[in-house]
């Protein structure tokens, strides 16, 4: 069965919004929802995210299962929320017919926020692909400069980041601060396993990725994304070979402690 096409575009109304701003009021606000959702469903705490932020909430999306989750959650809570993917323009052409087969079925259409410069702009001004020399720059321009812009006007962004996806997402709240975007974060998965999320998307016959049939089980840009071996930590093949771990998106948060 389809949905009729939605355009997922930010609200019209109220053009300018303050900015959010942490106040010790909102800090107390963010910690006590985030410690009440602790047990909540994902669900449960999309619903939260709603009530509280919606038209001011967002979420950015890779198309990774646990996006593809939210997606099939928000259809039935609030299929307006605004949804960005980073169009970074080295994206694997299976990820961008996800889009069109989540649209299909959902009604969501993923906006494509796509950074200043085209692929071969880029790489005309940096005399070749920075993503073999300087990735952090890379991710920078092509993944958080996108974002920045994408989230103005909103309030708060969800991600589909799991706990126990890597070392680095292990302590990441239900609810918190994101200190770098000034936004609320909210990532109602966090306490969801890599299982939970492949049972609901079997369940419920949720689209998926299909490069996970071929053993990448984290899908990023196709030139930092490598496929991995049984057993090996799901985000070993994103910047295999380097230290780089994250493209910027998701960390600091998480140091500020207490779930904010
Ligand atoms: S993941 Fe790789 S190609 Fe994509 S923006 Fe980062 S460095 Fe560039």
């Amino acid at each position: 069965m389809t949905s009729p096409l939605l355009t997922n575009q930010p609200a019209a109304a109220d053009p300018q919004p303050e900015p959010l701003a942490l106040t010790p009021q909102l800090r107390d606000e963010l910690a006590g929802a985030s410690q009440a959702l602790e047990q909540a469903t994902p669900e449960q705490i999309i619903a939260w995210a709603v009530d509280r932020f919606f038209p001011r909430l967002t979420m950015a999306t890779a198309f990774g299962p646990e996006g593809c989750v939210i997606i099939y959650l928000l259809s039935r809570i609030q299929p307006q929320t605004y949804v960005f993917n980073l169009d970074t323009g080295y994206q694997f052409q299976e990820t961008l017919e996800l889009r069109d087969r989540l649209a299909q079925k959902y009604g969501i259409l993923v906006q494509l926020k796509k950074p200043e410069l085209t692929v071969a702009q880029y790489e005309a001004k940096h005399g070749g692909p920075l993503y073999q020399t300087n990735p952090d720059q890379c991710c920078l321009d092509r993944k958080v400069k996108v974002l920045r812009e994408a989230v103005q006007g909103m309030h708060a962004w969800m991600s589909g980041i799991r706990r126990d996806q890597s070392p680095d997402r292990a302590a990441a709240p239900i609810v918190g601060w994101d200190s770098r975007f000034n936004l609320v974060k909210i990532s109602p998965l966090a306490n969801w396993t890599k299982s939970d999320v492949w049972k609901l998307i079997l369940q419920e016959g949720i689209p998926y990725n299909r490069l996970h049939d071929q053993g990448y089980p984290s899908i990023g840009c196709w030139p930092c994304t490598q496929s991995v071996m049984f057993g090996q930590d799901e985000r070993a093949g994103r910047w295999s070979g380097s230290a780089k771990t994250e493209c910027g998106l998701h960390g600091m948060e998480f140091e500020q402690g207490g779930g904010i």
